[in-house]
């Protein structure tokens, strides 16, 4: 059996690193370095790489002469260059599933705390301010006309969850079959303005590209109830962050769950987070202990399935080149 070694870019959990070490003829070598011009030196003799989140452009890609599958650590690419690879007919591997349910967890917890103003009310008690709950100011959610927007992994996972609370699912993607939404029991929205002033939660789950950004801009908040909240835990710049602000504002919605932005880390200055009827968090939704272990399972399993060419189609980005 050929000796092979793998390269891992960042941290990872342990259990991706002793799926890989269970193979006698694989040497495991971690690093930490980021830049570029570290990586190339590092790659020299690298049949596989499991990679975090540095970049690995093509300089980093043609110094690795022996280089077999390129496995990402997550479900997002952009930091990889596919079309180097695919000249060099390597595949790229995401770990599709490993985050899918702790991102719709995490929606679930934005509605909430937005709904049951946990902030308010935790500030009260801390206080000792009991008379702050004489007016109510938190909502059920389980009268709630939700729709999302993408019901790919995460939008499908958080319809089975809003339904368990009771709530109306509608769906917005235009991609997916009209009898899967059917068959999650959801109402299909087929025009997207039309729905906007139905409901009452929004929750952004779709990528992010030419035809999403700013799918969510002025005219589509315009359109939204003042009591609607709306969500995105999928990536900034599919809702347009300024017209955000100036609606909540201006009381056009109630409230927004934001793990997300344009830009990231998020400058303290940001005019969004100065608002109190926003709830944020640091793009962390995929992040738990649980999805960790598995998406380092995943990744890893990638580049085994990788080196031995037996990769499912399903998890490689360029899937082309396993017909080379
Ligand atoms: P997915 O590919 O499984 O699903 C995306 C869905 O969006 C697909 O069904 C697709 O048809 C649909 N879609 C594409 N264009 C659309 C459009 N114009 N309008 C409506 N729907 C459209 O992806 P996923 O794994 O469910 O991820 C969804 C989003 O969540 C992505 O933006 C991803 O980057 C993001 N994400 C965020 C975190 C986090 O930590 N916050 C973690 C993982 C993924």
């Amino acid at each position: 059996m050929p000796t092979m070694k793998v390269l891992i870019i960042g941290e990872i959990n342990q259990t991706g690193i002793n799926l890989l070490k269970t193979r006698a003829n694989i040497t495991v070598e971690i690093t930490g370095a980021h830049d570029e011009h570290d990586l190339v030196k590092l790659v020299h003799d690298v049949d596989g790489i499991l990679v975090r989140s540095a970049l690995i452009t093509s300089s980093i890609i043609e110094a690795a002469p022996s280089l077999k599958v390129v496995s990402r650590h997550g479900v997002g690419f952009n930091s990889v260059d596919v079309q180097a690879l695919s000249l060099r007919g390597i595949p790229l591997t995401i770990a599709v599933g490993g985050n899918a349910v702790s991102v719709a967890e995490h929606t679930l917890y934005l509605i909430l705390a937005l709904a049951k103003q946990g902030k308010r009310y935790d500030t009260a008690a801390r206080h000792g301010d009991f008379n702050f709950r004489n007016t109510p100011i938190s909502h059920e959610i389980g009268t709630s006309r939700l729709l999302v927007i993408g019901f790919g992994r995460i939008g499908t996972q958080v319809a089975r969850r809003a339904s368990a609370f009771g709530m109306a699912i509608h769906v917005y993607d235009p991609y997916v079959p009209d009898n899967v939404i059917n068959d999650h029991g959801a109402q299909i929205v087929q025009n997207l303005n039309d729905a906007l002033p139905q409901m009452d939660i929004v929750s952004v789950h779709c990528p992010l590209n030419e035809e999403t950004k700013h799918l969510i801009g002025s005219r589509e908040l315009g359109l939204m109830k003042p009591n609607a909240l709306l969500i995105n835990t999928a990536r900034g710049g599919i809702v347009d962050e300024n017209a955000l602000h100036d609606a909540l504002r201006h009381g056009q919605i109630a409230g927004a769950g934001i793990d997300v932005f344009v830009i990231e880390p998020t400058n303290p200055s940001l005019n969004l987070l100065k608002l109190d009827n926003v709830v944020v968090s640091p793009h962390c939704a995929g992040v738990t202990v649980e999805s960790s272990a598995r998406t380092a399972e995943i990744a890893a399993q990638n580049v085994l399935n990788g080196l031995d060419s037996k990769l499912d189609e399903s998890f490689v980005v360029n899937p082309e080149v396993l017909q080379q």
